[in-house]
């Protein structure tokens, strides 16, 4: 079965106002863009229930993050229940931001915080964009795939026996050297990672599961560099941070054309 080509707008802690988002998706409104890619972008969770309204209905909205309990004594957090009832379909969860700056499974903890919460949002109804990415340091020392192998190990571990979960999550491959620095990775060096991820998931999940799954990649994905990263065989797409604030952002969508 052929994977969709999947691209994701992360906005972060970006731009400022309501308006200013909505002069963003106003140009991907009314963007001439392939029908044969799915397209979701993920403002500032304050800012999703307008734009659930306000953006084109063959677009989603994403959070960028999630708590890993459905509801309780947790000030300041969102529930997956509660996005789901607020009708956002889709949920980013490990992103390098959330793993590095907030503490999500960059200590050496046991239990990890990025697996619980993709269970917790799958139970919600959720889909999720699960984020995993090796350091500079951990590139440089060859550690690429182990690092990314011990990010997915806890979620393969969590969703053991329940292989349909897996139709539910974009896997979104991000060395963290290269997002928000304009360093991008090599086609050559992200197929390679992308292969084995696959490589990988075909082992602790199912070859079945392997093939279907999107693997995309993030850092410093422009217009400029899009279209030979997409056409590697194990690239099903991107997640864009700083160009899905800019009109090149159509651009990416429309890689494969
Ligand atoms: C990101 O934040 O997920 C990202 C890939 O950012 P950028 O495209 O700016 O590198």
């Amino acid at each position: 079965m052929a994977r969709k080509f999947f691209v994701g707008g992360n906005f972060k802690m970006n731009p400022g106002s309501l308006e200013a988002k909505k002069a963003i998706v106003n140009v991907l409104n009314k963007a001439d863009v392939d029908p044969n890619t799915e397209v979701v972008i993920s403002p500032p969770a304050l800012y999703l229930i307008p734009l659930v309204d306000f953006l084109r209905k063959d677009f989603s909205v994403s959070a960028q993050n999630c708590h890993e309990k459905l509801s309780g004594a947790f000030t300041g957090e969102i529930s997956p229940t509660q996005l789901a009832d607020a009708g956002v379909p889709w949920v980013i969860l490990g992103h390098s931001e959330r793993r590095t700056l907030f503490g999500e499974n960059e200590k050496g903890e046991v239990r990890s915080i990025v697996a619980a919460k993709t269970k917790a949002a799958l139970d919600a109804g959720l889909k999720v964009i699960l984020c995993v990415g090796e350091k500079e340091e951990q590139r440089e020392a060859g550690k690429t795939d182990e690092v990314v192998r011990s990010q997915l190990e806890p979620v393969f571990e969590v969703l053991k026996g329940d292989d349909a979960a897996w139709s539910k999550i974009v896997i979104a491959y991000e060395p963290v050297w290269a997002i928000g620095t304009g360093k991008v990775a090599s086609p050559k060096d992200a197929q390679e990672t992308h292969a084995a991820t696959r490589k990988f998931l075909a082992e602790r999940v199912s070859p079945a599961v392997a093939e279907s799954t999107r693997i995309i990649y993030g850092g410093s994905v422009s217009a400029k560099n899009c279209k030979e990263l997409s056409t590697q065989p194990d690239i099903d797409g991107f997640l864009v941070g700083g160009a899905s604030l800019k009109p090149e952002f159509v651009d990416i969508i429309n890689s494969k054309r």
